[in-house]
Parts: C-alpha cells; sequence; structure tokens
C-alpha cells in the first residue's frame, strides 16, 4: 500500500525537486506517408484501405523518404533556431508489437535532423529557457482495438510520419510543461508542419518525470506517461505522477523505472510496462535509405520562406503599435489572437491611437467573455470589425464606459451589431452642448452655495453639478463634455 503522507504537489515540492524531460510526437502535415505513396488517412477512413507493400513490410520492399517531411523538419528546426545536421541516417528500432508489421520502427537513433534547438519565452523577471536537445523524423505505428476476446488491427496510420521533438530534463514544474507545449504547438500550426489536432492524437506527449531529494545533483528515477493528448492531461499526469513517486519514496525508498499510462477518468497513471532501456531496442544503421547530405542551399532557402515567428511578432506590436511589452506578450502567445488584433487595427480609422485601446479590449472584455464560454477566439460572436466600431461609438462620447461595456455583453450574447443594440438600449449619450448648457445654467443660479464651493476649491461639488445634470437627463448625459461646459461657465462669471 501506498502511504498517503503527499496529497498535493506543494507538498512534494517542500521535500523534493521534481524535474522532467518532454518528447513530443507531431503528425507531419503531408499528402504521403513517409516511406510511401499511400495518402494519409483523415477523419473516418475504412480500415486497411491505406496500406501497401511498403507500409505493411511486405518483404523485398524498399522505403523512399518523402522530401516535404524533411524539408518540414528543416523548418522547424529553423524556427526553433536549432542546428541542421549536414548528414543524416535513420536506423531501425527494433520490438515486437502487432500494430508494427515490419516487426521495426525506422526512426533517427545516432544523426537526426535537429540538435540543440531551443523554447524560451519570459518569466516575471526572467527568461525561461527549455535546450530542445533533438528533433528527429519517423514513421507511426498502426492502431490496435482491444476488445472482451479478440483484437482489431488497422494499418492506415503504419507509415504516418512524426517528428520527434525532444527536451532537456529543463522543466521543474507542469506550468512550465503547459506553456511550452501550447508554444510548441502554436509554431507547429503556425508553421503548417502539424495540423495539431489534439484529438485526432496529431501531437501527444510523453513526459518523463522524476523526484530527487531537494538539491541533489543527482536526479532521482523516472517514469515515463506516455501519449497524453490534452494540455490539461499533461499537468495533472504530472501532478499525480509526483505525488505518486513522493509517496513511493518516502515509504520504499525507491521508484522504479517504468513505462505508465495515464487514464483520464480516473486521473490516475497505471503501468504499462517495466521501462526498457536504448540497448533492448538493439538499433542499428537502417540499411534500406542511404544517409542524406543536406545541402546549406536548402537550409538557405527554407530559412528564407520562414514567417514571423511569436518573438519577432511581439517586438512588432510594441515598435508598431505602441503596445507596452505585457500586452505585446499576451497578443503574441497565439497566432489567432495576433490576427483579430490586426484586423482590428486595419478596420479602425486611426490606427496609431486605437491600437492600445483594441488591445485592451481584447485583453479584458472579450478574454473574459471567451473564457466564460469557453470559446476560441476564432469562434468569437463578436467580430473584429464590430468590436472596433464599438470602440468608435465610445471614443465618439455617444456612450459611456459603463454602457459600453454592457453594449458588448449583449454583442456577444445576441450576435447584434453595436448601433442596433445601442438604439433598442436608448443608451445614446446627450452631447448636445445647447441642452447641457442651459441646465447647468438654471442649477448654478439655483445653487450658489455650492457653486461657492467650487469656487474656493472644494472639487467635490463639481460631483454634485454633474450628478444633478445626469438626473435631469436620464442618465444620458456626456459626463466628460457636461464638466467641460461647466468649468466654462465658471470662469466667465
Ligand atoms: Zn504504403
Amino acid at each position: 500500500m501506498i502511504s498517503t503522507s503527499f496529497q498535493s504537489l506543494d507538498d512534494v515540492l517542500k521535500e523534493f525537486d521534481l524535474t522532467m524531460g518532454l518528447e513530443v510526437h507531431a503528425q507531419v502535415d503531408t499528402k504521403t506517408k513517409v516511406w510511401c505513396f499511400c495518402p494519409i488517412s483523415v477523419g473516418q477512413a475504412y480500415e486497411n484501405h491505406y496500406v501497401c507493400e511498403i507500409c505493411s513490410g511486405h518483404p523485398g520492399t524498399l522505403p523512399v523518404l518523402n522530401e516535404e517531411v524533411l524539408n518540414k523538419a528543416i523548418r522547424l528546426g529553423l524556427a526553433l533556431e536549432g542546428k541542421i545536421a549536414p548528414k543524416i541516417n535513420f536506423d531501425r528500432k527494433n520490438y515486437f508489437y502487432p500494430d508494427l508489421p515490419k516487426g521495426y520502427q525506422i526512426t533517427q537513433f545516432k544523426n537526426p535532423i535537429v540538435f540543440d534547438a531551443k523554447m524560451e519565452w519570459d518569466h516575471t523577471d526572467s527568461k525561461k529557457i527549455i535546450r530542445i536537445e533533438r528533433i528527429q523524423i519517423e514513421e507511426d505505428t498502426g492502431k490496435s482495438t482491444h476488445h472482451q476476446d479478440y483484437s482489431l488491427l488497422n494499418y492506415n496510420r503504419c507509415g504516418t510520419p512524426l517528428l520527434e521533438i525532444i527536451t532537456a530534463p529543463d522543466f521543474h514544474h507542469p506550468d512550465d510543461a503547459v506553456v511550452y507545449l501550447k508554444k510548441l504547438h502554436a509554431i507547429l500550426k503556425h508553421l503548417h508542419i502539424c495540423r495539431g489536432n489534439l484529438q485526432d492524437g496529431n501531437f501527444r506527449c510523453d513526459v518523463n518525470v522524476s523526484l530527487s531529494p531537494k538539491g541533489a545533483t543527482k536526479l532521482g528515477t523516472r517514469c515515463e506517461v506516455k501519449n497524453l493528448n490534452s494540455f490539461k492531461n499533461v499537468e495533472k499526469s504530472i501532478i499525480y505522477e509526483s505525488i505518486r513517486q513522493a509517496n513511493l519514496l518516502k515509504s520504499r525508498g525507491k521508484v522504479l523505472q517504468e513505462t505508465r499510462l495515464f487514464n483520464m477518468q480516473e486521473g490516475k497513471t497505471y503501468l504499462l510496462r517495466t521501462k526498457s532501456d536504448a540497448d533492448d531496442y538493439r538499433y542499428f544503421p537502417e540499411p534500406d535509405l542511404p544517409s542524406i547530405f543536406i545541402a546549406s542551399s536548402k537550409v538557405k532557402d527554407i530559412l528564407s520562406q520562414l514567417p514571423e515567428l511569436p518573438d519577432q511578432i511581439k517586438n512588432r506590436l510594441q515598435s508598431d503599435y505602441g503596445l507596452n511589452h505585457y500586452d505585446a506578450s499576451l497578443i503574441s502567445q497565439s497566432f489567432d489572437i495576433v490576427h483579430y488584433f490586426e484586423e482590428c487595427v486595419r478596420n479602425s480609422s486611426d490606427p496609431k491611437n486605437y491600437a492600445k485601446k483594441i488591445a485592451n479590449w481584447i485583453l479584458t472584455e472579450l478574454f473574459r467573455f471567451l473564457n466564460e464560454y469557453n470559446k476560441e477566439i476564432n469562434d468569437s460572436p463578436v467580430r473584429p470589425k464590430e468590436l472596433v466600431e464599438l470602440i468608435s461609438i465610445l471614443e465618439s462620447g455617444k456612450i459611456s464606459h459603463k454602457q459600453a461595456k454592457e453594449v458588448f455583453a449583449e454583442m456577444f450574447d445576441l450576435k447584434k451589431s453595436p448601433s442596433e443594440i445601442i438604439a433598442s438600449k436608448g443608451f445614446e449619450q446627450t452631447s448636445d452642448e445647447g441642452e447641457l448648457k442651459s441646465i447647468l445654467e438654471k442649477l448654478i443660479l439655483n445653487h450658489p452655495k455650492e457653486l461657492e464651493g467650487i469656487k474656493s476649491g472644494n472639487a467635490r461639488m463639481v460631483g454634485f453639478f454633474i450628478g444633478q445634470v445626469m438626473k435631469q437627463t436620464g442618465g444620458k448625459a456626456n459626463a466628460q463634455l457636461a464638466t467641460e461646459l461647466l468649468k466654462k461657465l465658471i470662469d466667465q462669471q
């Protein structure tokens, strides 16, 4: 029995250092498989329909590398500031499993296409830097489905190209793992390397978790949790695994090296197999694929076609639109948010002046509603054009800030235009100078004591007059304009 002396991650972190390395398998978005011309099956394809002699491992067949996979691997390597190997090899990883008809997987062991890459982001006062040790090209396996007394095999997925992205053990908190995965996911999608559909298994993550006594230099024994397909599950499985290992270390003094699976429903990890080391797979150079020399002109070519990356966008948002560092970081965290923001700016009449206001509305009201309704920005019922229309109306002084927020809430709920909602709510502010002036003149005449108050420096009395104006206009007066008019009238006396 596992003792339950540790209940939470905070408990664990008081006594242990948590260390993690992440391995992501991203399915490369190509038309055909990595070694043959079988199409990649998407959605509900017939079982074993997209299979040929090569991807099902018939004797005498030979694999040929799909160049698009190589190009996309280089593209990712460059985006992550990695080094591109001048010469690459493929290796065989030997193991038996029914979903692997060849009896081995072709992967990269000795000379992967990318090495020494990195991912960094701002974290409070410092920079978080995660070293990405290598990115390798490999093939996916088939799929087994297990039933009560039989199992079914579908080889459609055999030979689907994958990029495996392997970090150094640089993570010490689940929050950092989630930030890294979200950033990597956004880059893969933005660069059209991977479709990134988590539910379809396009982007799967393995986490190696280990604990060591606080301050120890030697890392503890690690357990690998495999095939996590959501950011939330990554976080939950790390927390569960940390607590499980801490309790094992406390009660038995050691953790066994294992490969484990995360059960979503129960929020627990379960033993899949005791871990095999690299030696057990008897890696050897793939004899059917030659070494490939990567021309520097090819790398330069791919580099020249690389689009703007998140950090570059963040700098541009600051220099072009005058956003502060914090707002620019939040907007550049996802390309969808950047597109939404820039679409708003394009729709505004005075981009320089509006950019900051647009950013504020996106980061406060829009984000609040998206969160509440569990929607992504691309599905926002309030489109950029309408948000800018609302901001323009607010800036013109027709409605107050408080009213603008109410209008926004209805825009989100009812998908109506801001002017429609303002008209139906009777929100228009009175900016009629003549009307406001005559109200104020009467108020000044009838309230000499309060007027004296203002003259002798009692600023609170300004509030009294504006309050009265609001009362008489049913709350529709433009308060800013009324205040200006009041000042003018007093100065004229
Ligand atoms: Zn095939």
